[in-house]
Formats: C-alpha cells, sequence, structure tokens
C-alpha cells in the first residue's frame, strides 16, 4: 500500500496589507522528499504523525512517501502567482510518484489566495481531480480552519487538531492517516457530515484548556466514543481571514451511517449555539493590563499580545505595550521585536556596545510608530534553536535570523530579530541565556501559542486587548465577504439545525 503525503499549510490574515509570495514560502520552507523525513520525523507537527504510519504502524506493506509540503508564516493572502505555482508543484509530485493507494494531505483550513478564498478546497478538489474519485484522501487540518463543504467533499476522512495550544497534531494526522488505511482494506467505509452555523468564535475564548472550549471538546469527545463513529471535530473558525465560509464548524465522521454522522454534528454545533455568548470576551487594555502586572505580588506577569499575533499572521513588531511600559516606567520587563534593521545596527555596532535607536513599528500594519530606545548589546546569536518538547504546531526547528539582546538602563530587556517568529518555545529565551522568570513583565505575542513556554512560569497570564490586525476586537475590522448574518456581528442571528436536517 502506497499512500502520498502532500501538505500546503497557511493561515492567511487577509487584513495584512503586503501579499505572501513564493520567497515567504521559500524562506520558511518547502519541503520535497527526504528533507520532510529530516525535518519532521521527530518533531510533533502534522507530517511526523503522517509518516509514522509507515514506519510505526505493525504493517509492512504500508509505505508513506513524502513528496512536498509547502508553509510560511501566518501572513497576508497569497498571490496567485505564488498559490498556482506551489499548487502545480504539489501536483506534479503526486502525477510522478503515482499511482497510489491514498493520499496523505495536511492543510491548513484558512488560506486564502487571490481569486480562491477557499485555497484549501482548491488544493483538494485539484488533488481529487487528479487522483480520481476512488482513491481515499485523509485531510489533516488545523482547529483554526476556517472549514468548507468543499473542503470536505474532496476528503473521504477530515481531522482537525483537537487542542489549542495545538499539541496534537502529530496525534491527530495519525489517527486520519490509520482511517486512510483501514479505507483502502476495506474495513471501514467513512461518511462525513459537516454543519456550519452562523457562529463566530473569538479567539480569547478558544483555549482548550478551559471553559468555554473545554467543555465544548469534552462533547466532542463524547460524540467520538460512540459506536461506529471514527472522529468528530470542531472547528473553531480563523476571524482574520475575511471569507464567505469565515466562522466555527462542526464535523463528524461515521463507519458507513450518514444519519448518525449528521445527528452528531447538529448535536455539537446545537451546544455551540446554545453558549454562543460565552464566545464573547472582554479583556483589559494595555495600561489597566500593565499596572495589574506591577501591583501583582510576584512575577512573571506574561502579557498576551493579543493584537501582535504571530501565529495570527502579524510581523510581531508592535510597540505598543512596550510604548506604555515605559510611559509607566515598568521594570524586569522582557519582550521580542522583529526589527532587521535595528539588528543590522545593533551587530554593526558590536556586543558591548551602548547605542540609542528606534525600534519596532516600521512594518505596514503595525499599530504603533517605533521607539526610541537607549541601550548596549549584550548578546548576538544566530537565532537558531531546537525545542524537543511538544510547542503549539508540533514544530522542532526555530531560525529568528540574527538575533540582538538589548538591555536598556530601566532594566528592561528587548530581543530583536530579523525573522518574523512567535515566542512559542520556552528554547527561544534560554538559547540566548535569558531566564524569563527573573522578569516582573513578559510580553508575548500571541493568545495561546505562548502558553506551553510561558504557563510552567508565569505567575499569571493576562490577556491584552491590544489593536492590531489580529485584535481581539473584530468589531475594528470592516467585512466585505463574510456570510451574514454572522452571530456575535449580527445578535439576531438564528440557527435550527432541525429545519436543516
Ligand atoms: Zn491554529
Amino acid at each position: 500500500m502506497r499512500l502520498a503525503l502532500l501538505g500546503f499549510h497557511h493561515e492567511t490574515n487577509t487584513f495584512a496589507t503586503r501579499p505572501t509570495d513564493y520567497a515567504d514560502f521559500a524562506q520558511h520552507g518547502i519541503l520535497r522528499g527526504d528533507e520532510l523525513v529530516h525535518r519532521h520525523a521527530e518533531a510533533h507537527s502534522t507530517v511526523a504523525g503522517f509518516l509514522e504510519i509507515g514506519r510505526r504502524s505493525g504493517v509492512p506493506e504500508v509505505t508513506v512517501v513524502p513528496l512536498y509540503y509547502a508553509t510560511a508564516n501566518p501572513s497576508g493572502t497569497v498571490t496567485r502567482a505564488t498559490f498556482e505555482r506551489i499548487a502545480g508543484e504539489l501536483l506534479r509530485s503526486l502525477a510522478e510518484g503515482g499511482p497510489w493507494d491514498g493520499v496523505l494531505l495536511a492543510l491548513h483550513g484558512a488560506a486564502v489566495a487571490e481569486g480562491y478564498p477557499d485555497a484549501d478546497g482548491e488544493v483538494a478538489a485539484r488533488i481529487r481531480a487528479a487522483i480520481g474519485p476512488n482513491v481515499p484522501i485523509g485531510l489533516a487540518l488545523d482547529l483554526h480552519a476556517n472549514l468548507t463543504a468543499r473542503m470536505v467533499d474532496q476528503a473521504t476522512v477530515t481531522v482537525l487538531y483537537r487542542t489549542n495550544p495545538h499539541l496534537d497534531p502529530r496525534l491527530r494526522a495519525r489517527e486520519c492517516a490509520e482511517f486512510v488505511v483501514r479505507t483502502v482494506r476495506g474495513e471501514i467505509h467513512p461518511v462525513q457530515a459537516l454543519e456550519t452555523p452562523p457562529l463566530v468564535i473569538n479567539i480569547v475564548t478558544q483555549g482548550t484548556d478551559e471553559e468555554p472550549m473545554r467543555g465544548l471538546m469534552a462533547a466532542a469527545d463524547a460524540v467520538i466514543a460512540r459506536p461506529g463513529m471514527l472522529t468528530a471535530s470542531i472547528a473553531m473558525g480563523y476571524p482574520y481571514a475575511d471569507v464567505p465560509e469565515m466562522g466555527a464548524a462542526f464535523l463528524a465522521v461515521h463507519d458507513g451511517d450518514p444519519a448518525a454522522a449528521r445527528a452528531a454534528a447538529q448535536e455539537l454545533a446545537g451546544l455551540a449555539w446554545q453558549r454562543r455568548q460565552s464566545f464573547v470576551a472582554q479583556v483589559p487594555g494595555p495600561s489597566e493590563a500593565l499596572q495589574q502586572a506591577m501591583a501583582a505580588p510576584r512575577g512573571p506577569v506574561v502579557l498576551l499580545d493579543v493584537g501582535d499575533n504571530i501565529g495570527g499572521g502579524t510581523m510581531g513588531d508592535s510597540t505598543l505595550l512596550l510604548a506604555e511600559a515605559r510611559r509607566l516606567g515598568v521594570r524586569r520587563y522582557l519582550q521580542t521585536l522583529y526589527d532587521p534593521d535595528a539588528v543590522i545596527a545593533c551587530v554593526a555596532a558590536g556586543v558591548g556596545a551602548r547605542l540609542t535607536l528606534l525600534v519596532g513599528g516600521k512594518t505596514p500594519d503595525s499599530p504603533h510608530p517605533p521607539v526610541e530606545v537607549s541601550g548596549y548589546v549584550r548578546l548576538i546569536s544566530d537565532g537558531k534553536f531546537e525545542d524537543p518538547t511538544p510547542t503549539h504546531g508540533g514544530w522542532r526547528f526555530f531560525d529568528a535570523g540574527t538575533t540582538v539582546v538589548l538591555e536598556m538602563a530601566e532594566e528592561q530587556t528587548l530581543v530583536l530579530t530579523s525573522r518574523v517568529i512567535g515566542n512559542t518555545s520556552s528554547q527561544q529565551m534560554a538559547s540566548l541565556g535569558i531566564r524569563p522568570e527573573r522578569y516582573r513583565v513578559v510580553v508575548a505575542k500571541g493568545v495561546l501559542s505562548p502558553r506551553p513556554a510561558y504557563a510552567p512560569i508565569a505567575a499569571q497570564l493576562v490577556l491584552v486587548n491590544t489593536p492590531g490586525i489580529t485584535t481581539a476586537d473584530l468589531s475594528r475590522f470592516t467585512y466585505r465577504e463574510r456570510r451574514r448574518p454572522l452571530y456575535p456581528f449580527e445578535l439576531a442571528a438564528t440557527y435550527s439545525p432541525a429545519i436543516r436536517g
């Protein structure tokens, strides 16, 4: 049994000014063949889970052939030329290596390209067209998918992450691959049902370790435990993609019984709909959060910069919290900033040099201008680090580009990076000799992705309602493409699964 492994992974923030081009994918990673094995086999990623079925399935006849996988940081709309080139490369690798008994496909589920608001559905449809209707496709998606009928209809079985932060991509991909193997053998006959109530779940209520999401995921687990049910997924949606199918979605996959799948998907959707008010959250603003951190009995208080969520498509160079911290005189303060120009200036000055420079706030969507700081260059690093523990999304190898640690007189530490990189690994600071637990305030750019790195040492984690193209305040965006009505934009939106069924 030969299974093709393919992937195209991009979370597209359509509110970002700069489009995403081929060079962005090339920088982050376009992997072919054995490169996929080297980068992922020992990681906790979707690709790792797919590879695992070929190595540890206990079924010697299963061979997983890694073909092609393209990913870039979450960022703006993918240009049409880039999309066509990547889709072309992906399809070519599939055609050259065939025929196939099955396809293992890793997509994000919130990719948008020029002309393709459902870029994931487009990729899946082209693969389906290439291999014909009878070859099973196992589709593994991020929990933030804006799940569409087109994606699901191309796939034989669809499995989403069930944790946020995403610590289970490898497990879910392995499950997905097992379903494909069993389908090829004729042991199971997956039937999928998708339910899409008019519901948006705010990013600040999406943590699966806390309510309201914990209860909802428990309901999904209960559905999965039913006889004949293969899997069930909750797509929390990605509100920073202005596309018709933006929003939450509920999927159930049963072995052979469409009515059971449909009833389960409707049950989960109905439960979420009942709880829709709990997905609308209030979080403190920058001054309030910083003052709360200064008054806390002990640190570090980790402030989650929701508006500059690198995992949601920002550049990680918002200076808003830094400026406010300096205004308030916050001491023992630590944060990262993307600023390649400042890195160049610091490297030119050299380790130990003192300098005054403008940092951050230089990219088009940054919500706050650059801030003038003075300090000395304590350390220059190549920015590479590795994390063997599960991080958000399952990544193991990280590259922040040339990185500078700048110490300022006010007991404030800035880590300046020349690549856009999230604060998702404890090794980011450890590799620079920084111990975040010694600080009073640590800013982490993200909502849930920094938690595996910071929850173990934080006295408190505080979500901060900062502006930016990933702000929690969705009323700041002008949507042109999303469907209407959609709760909570239109509070009068209604949903009744029984009528649809
Ligand atoms: Zn996600």
